[in-house]
């Protein structure tokens, strides 16, 4: 089958304009699927070779056999993920990019841990119980989407302050507050070459904790406490180059990341993903989260990276090098070995 007899689809939202472009570049046609009223980016970017109209994103199911006939290969983002939901994403037949077995171990917290844990990594503490908490800690509640509702505590009585503000949450995690930089490391791995990549870096701009220090602590003082309480609400990102003496511990966590995965199911982890990390001012790298697809902290990069200009020499963001990881596949008839 000749390769553009392929498209490229993903869901209009968080990368898919950088997932699309990169495409496209790649010689790929497009489609995107997009919630009514949700086109218009994908219009003005003139990325999209197709958009497909949903009222609900829980129609998606019933698209699958028209995205089948097209040869869609779907690129899974983050808000895929959230909005089709874990369990329903494992089922679809639609190609899809990546491997669905590493799902399970991203969205169970304790599965997460342990991976990362046995990769060697540094994690924030975790405490059981509020009456453990005998430092700053943050609060997060499962599921939540782009850190809203997630609180700071201080110990046990503050923490039961602050979880009434919140009586329907049940599911929530008491982490151990990271104090540093925080730095989301981009990776690529190869599963047609077993080789990874770093692709760039970002830092989160978020609401309201990133405009805190605008204002004194007398100012602070002056405001009511769920106005000064910080909230981590994703608005965007920053791109960033990290020191290069750190590249060599960087690329080795993320290897280890990939080898600890391939014991956990078949092949592992591939694809891009990302390590969420706090350096503190003693330099030690603070592992509280994996995302196991592209993240929007790629977006800077479309196109490319100063880390991609040094490897490719011509622009390749992350979504670039999925479809570009796709086409390899599809001339060495190693489809197989991307789909999941
Ligand atoms: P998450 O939902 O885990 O990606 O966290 C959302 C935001 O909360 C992050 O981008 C950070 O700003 C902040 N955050 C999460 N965990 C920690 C931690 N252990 N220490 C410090 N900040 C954190």
């Amino acid at each position: 089958m000749a390769l553009l007899d392929y498209k490229i689809a993903t869901i209009g939202s968080h990368s898919a304009l950088q997932i699309l472009k990169g495409a496209k570049d790649e010689g790929f046609s497009t489609i995107v699927i997009c919630i009514k009223g949700r086109e218009k980016p994908y219009k003005m970017y003139n990325v999209a070779d197709e958009i497909i109209t949903i009222k609900d994103y829980n129609e998606f199911p019933k698209i699958q056999d028209t995205l089948l006939k097209k040869k869609a290969i779907i690129i899974p983002h983050a808000s895929f993920i959230t909005y089709m939901g874990h369990a329903d994403v494992e089922k679809f037949n639609v190609p899809y990019y990546g491997n669905k077995k590493i799902l399970k171990y991203e969205e169970d917290r304790d599965l997460e841990r342990k991976w990362l844990k046995n990769s060697g990594l540094t994690l924030p503490k975790i405490f059981k119980s509020p009456k453990d908490i005998d430092r700053s800690v943050i609060v997060k509640f499962h599921g939540a989407k782009g850190g809203k509702g997630y609180f700071i505590a201080k110990n046990e009585r503050d923490f039961n302050k602050k979880i009434k503000f919140h009586p329907n949450e049940k599911n929530y995690v008491i982490q151990e507050y990271i104090l540093g930089v925080h730095m989301y490391i981009h990776y690529f791995h190869s599963s047609l070459t077993n080789e990874i990549e770093i692709m760039g870096f970002d830092k989160r701009y978020e609401s309201n904790v990133d405009s805190l220090g605008r204002i004194s602590s007398r100012d602070q003082l002056a405001l009511p406490a769920e106005k000064v309480d910080p909230s981590y609400v994703i608005v965007g990102n920053m791109p960033l180059v990290v020191r290069e003496s750190y590249l060599p511990r960087i690329i080795e966590m993320g290897e280890n990341v990939v080898k600890q995965s391939k014991k956990m199911v078949p092949r592992g982890l591939f694809g891009p993903f990302c390590l969420e990390t706090v350096m503190t001012p003693e330099e030690e790298i603070s592992v509280f989260e994996i995302s196991a697809r592209i993240v929007a902290g790629t977006n800077p990069y479309t196109h490319g990276s100063p880390y991609t200009w040094l490897k490719y020499d011509k622009p390749m963001s992350t979504g670039r090098r999925i479809a570009l990881e796709i086409k390899n596949a599809i001339r060495k008839n190693q489809l197989n070995k991307v789909l999941g």
